[in-house]
């Protein structure tokens, strides 16, 4: 009491703002405010391709009329065990329990399988994370990045991909990209890993393998992609930003020798230069011998795979699929934890749904740490699947204002779109005498 009065409250006052503070939250529980205490009803997933990709679409719906909210669950090469991981395990266990809860329920999805992180259970996990978000953000009529704590700029700066199989195509795609407006071009020449400017491989000679199967001959790699930079900084100039992916296929140290060569051309950021597999030794002998950016993640769905390339600085771009390592909580995290460590985010655009563009969006208009987002030019049957998918405009992707993430889905439409079969398996890639290569 002594100490109340010395601060200038009495006992009589606290009651009432006591009393005051049951009245509000008791106002809260009877949803009077507006926020109604809400149920999961049901969850349902849809697979479509309306454009190149098998696309996952997961829909929860709840017990207010028409508040539901999607999310992305595209793994493009498992489409089907994703929607039965969905169906079958974590739709009952959402029945009936509280949207709100977003966090509470990613952690117990997350634990209710025992052994965690794969594949299959990271998508199906994200669908209903990014479903959660959707609707919280419709609940509190804001879009998405609102909650996130707003806006720090005023639209997602895009990276889009020029390939060819010789220079001057790549030249002509990449300077077609700067027209539209693209500041940031990642380009390829013949292909991941130069395959199109080899000549047949051994193996295929002697029969070994498929005639699908995907070769890869690194002398014909590391002499061809320095070319490739000289040639496009010397015909699109200096300005544009250059990024290019390596995509895990050579040793190494033949890796480490060729981003060395890069640096004269000033990337953007270089991707993928070792399997994710790799031995964390030689991301320090990298970090040794260039100061060339470095973007790797899009493999990842552990954490023990980029906390510690992110604290301990070896990467530039953390560059994770969303749907891959869990969802937008998921990705939340990441960047929060790249803020502290200069490390910048660059999320997998390839294979993701609009409504999985649009939360990687949302996150990235949100936090100050954001580098580059990679994109897909969404098609007209694309569009009309998703009303309201987020839109590229002079580079920059663009969401709408709407609550949530923005995107609706066009369940019947969807269905004239059925996934495709084949292919679904990436192909083999090998040395020319067969040996099998991870991508
Ligand atoms: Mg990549």
């Amino acid at each position: 009491m002594m100490k109340l009065a010395a601060l200038g409250t009495t006992a009589g006052a606290l009651n009432a703002m006591t009393k005051q503070g049951e009245a509000m939250a008791a106002t809260y529980e009877k949803g009077t405010r507006g926020q109604a205490p809400l149920k999961i009803t049901d969850v349902k997933v849809f697979l479509t391709i309306p454009q190149d990709q098998n696309l996952v679409v997961v829909k929860i719906e709840t017990s207010e009329p028409g508040l539901v909210g999607y999310g992305c669950a595209s793994y493009r090469r498992r489409p089907h065990l994703v929607a039965e991981a969905i169906t079958r395990y974590i739709k009952p266990f959402l029945i009936g329990k509280d949207p709100d809860q977003i966090e509470d329920l990613w952690q117990t999805t997350y634990n209710m399988s025992y052994w965690r992180n794969g594949s299959i259970l990271n998508n199906a996990l994200s669908g209903m994370d990014q479903a959660l978000w959707d609707i919280k953000g419709k609940r509190a009529n804001m879009p998405v990045y609102q909650l996130l704590g707003g806006k720090v700029r005023f639209a997602v700066d895009c990276y889009a991909h020029a390939r060819g199989d010789d220079l001057e195509t790549v030249e002509a795609n990449a300077k077609d990209l700067m027209n539209q407006g693209f500041r940031h071009i990642r380009i390829q020449l013949g292909g991941y890993g130069s395959e199109n400017l080899s000549a047949e491989p051994d193996f295929k000679k002697h029969g070994f393998g498929s005639e699908s199967d995907i070769s890869v001959d690194t002398r014909v790699y590391l002499e061809k992609l320095p070319e490739l930079f000289a040639h496009i900084r010397s015909t699109c100039g200096k300005k544009v930003e250059l990024l290019h992916d390596i995509h895990e296929r050579i040793n190494p140290v033949d890796a480490i020798h060729l981003i060395k060569q890069l640096e004269d051309y000033d990337p953007f950021f270089v991707e993928d230069p070792f399997p994710p597999e790799t031995h964390p030794r030689y991301f320090e002998m990298l970090r040794d011998q260039t100061s060339c950016p470095i973007a790797m993640g899009e493999l990842f769905n552990n954490p023990t795979e980029w906390v510690s390339l992110i604290s301990e600085m070896k990467i530039d771009f953390i560059r994770c699929h969303v749907s891959h390592i869990g969802g937008l909580s998921v990705a939340r995290k990441i960047s929060v934890l790249s803020e502290m460590f200069n490390v910048r985010t660059a999320w997998h655009g390839h294979g993701v749904s609009p409504v999985g563009h649009a939360a990687n969006a949302h996150l990235d208009l949100a936090i100050p740490n954001f580098g580059i987002q990679e994109v897909v030019q969404f098609n007209d049957a694309t569009q009309e699947v998703f009303p309201g998918c987020p839109t590229i405009e002079n580079g920059y992707m663009v969401v709408n204002e709407a609550p949530g993430y923005g995107v609706d889905f066009n369940e019947k439409l969807s269905a004239e779109y059925p996934v495709v079969e084949e292919p679904l398996n990436w192909p083999p890639i090998r040395k020319g005498d067969g040996t099998a290569i991870r991508p």
